[in-house]
C-alpha cells in the first residue's frame, strides 16, 4: 500500500471516524455546512461548552489539502476539549468549540490517493485548482498584490485565486457559516515554518492585541515556541481567511504554521515528496506542543472586545503601511 508511506497520518475514512468518536465523547454534533467541488461533505465538529449560550470559537485546518499536520492538531484540540483536559477544561467553561479538520477534503483525498506525491498545486488547491486561502474577498477594496505568494491569476499555479472571490463551494460555505454564527476567535492551521500570522490590521489597538495574542499562544507551547510574523510591508491583503474573518466577520483570527523553522528545514532537504516537505514525521510531538497554545489563545481572545468595537473607539489610530 503506497498510502502506508503517509503513516502515522490519517486516511480520509479514519479522519471521519475520529471526528465521530470525538462527537460522541464530547456530546457534540457533526454539522455539514456544504459540499466540496467533488461532492464530499464539508464537516465541522461542534462541541458544546459546559453551559448553554456560550460564544463559539472556530478552528479550521487543511485549507491547503496536503497540510495534514493541521488536521492532527485540530483533532488534538477537539480531544482535549472533549476530555476537559488541563486548560481546555477552562475553555469549556467559557466557549463552545467548532473544529473543521479539513476545509479542503477533495485535496486531502487526492493527497492520500497519490501518497503525497505530485505537483504542489494539485495537492494544495481544491478540485478547480483554486487556492482556497486566496479566494476570500479583499477587505476595504484593497488591490491585489504583485508580491510572490500573495496569489496568482493563472490557473495551474499553487496560489491561483480563482475566477472571483468566494467562487468556490468550500470558501463560500465557510463565509456563510461565519455570517450565521458570530465566532469570537478563529485559528486556521497550516504546515511548516513555526509561525503565528495574525490577520492584517492597520489600527494600533488591534495590532497590539494581536501581538499579545501571539505571545500568549507561544508562552503556552510546551517545548518549541513560535514567532509572530507581522511584517506590515510584506503582509498585504491576499484573500486569506484570517483577514476576511477579522475585517468582515468581526472575529479575532490567526494562521498557525506548525513545526519549527529548524525542524521544517531539516526535513525539507531530504523530503521524498511534497507531503514530507510540509508535514513532520512525528505529528504528536507538535500536537502536544501546540494544542496548549491554541487553548491559551482562545481563552485570551474571549476576554477581548470585538474588533469592530476597538475600531469604533479609535477611528483614527492607523498604522502607516
Ligand atoms: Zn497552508
Amino acid at each position: 500500500m503506497k498510502q502506508a508511506e503517509l503513516a502515522p497520518y490519517l486516511s480520509p475514512e479514519a479522519r471521519a471516524t475520529q471526528l465521530r468518536e470525538l462527537a460522541n465523547q464530547g456530546k457534540g454534533e457533526i454539522v455539514e455546512i456544504g459540499q466540496s467541488v467533488l461532492g464530499r461533505p464539508l464537516e465541522i465538529l461542534r462541541l458544546p461548552g459546559n453551559k448553554p449560550e456560550l460564544p463559539p470559537v472556530l478552528c479550521t485546518a487543511d485549507i491547503h489539502g496536503l497540510e495534514f499536520i493541521g488536521t492532527q492538531v485540530a483533532l488534538g484540540l477537539a480531544r482535549n476539549f472533549a476530555e476537559a483536559k488541563d486548560q481546555a477544561g477552562l475553555l469549556r467553561e467559557q466557549a463552545e468549540l467548532w473544529v473543521m479538520p479539513s476545509a479542503n477534503p477533495d485535496a486531502y483525498a487526492r493527497t492520500w490517493e497519490q501518497a503525497g506525491r505530485g505537483k504542489l498545486a494539485e495537492l494544495r488547491c481544491n478540485a478547480h485548482g483554486v487556492d482556497l486561502n486566496r479566494n476570500f474577498p479583499l477587505p476595504h477594496q484593497a488591490k491585489t498584490s504583485w508580491l510572490p505568494g500573495t496569489g496568482s491569476s493563472k490557473k495551474g499555479k499553487a496560489t491561483y485565486r480563482g475566477p472571483k472571490a468566494l467562487s468556490e463551494p468550500e470558501s463560500s460555505a465557510l463565509d456563510t457559516l461565519m455570517s450565521r454564527y458570530q465566532f469570537t476567535a478563529s485559528a486556521n492551521l497550516h504546515a511548516f515554518m513555526g509561525t503565528i500570522i495574525p490577520a492584517r490590521v492597520t489600527d494600533k489597538p488591534s495590532y497590539a492585541h494581536y501581538k499579545d495574542l501571539a505571545k500568549t499562544f507561544a508562552k503556552a507551547q510546551t517545548k518549541t515556541r513560535y514567532r509572530r510574523l507581522a511584517l506590515r510591508h510584506f503582509d498585504v491583503f491576499t484573500g486569506e481567511l484570517e483577514d476576511h474573518q477579522h475585517h468582515v466577520h468581526n472575529c479575532w483570527a490567526i494562521c498557525v504554521e506548525h513545526q519549527s523553522v529548524f525542524a521544517s528545514l531539516r526535513q525539507h532537504l531530504r523530503a521524498p515528496s511534497p507531503f514530507w516537505r510540509f508535514n513532520p514525521r512525528q505529528p504528536n510531538r507538535w500536537v502536544e506542543n501546540d494544542v496548549p497554545g491554541l487553548v491559551a489563545y482562545f481563552l485570551r481572545a474571549l476576554n477581548l472586545p470585538p474588533p469592530d468595537a476597538l475600531q469604533a473607539a479609535h477611528p483614527n489610530a492607523k498604522i502607516p503601511s
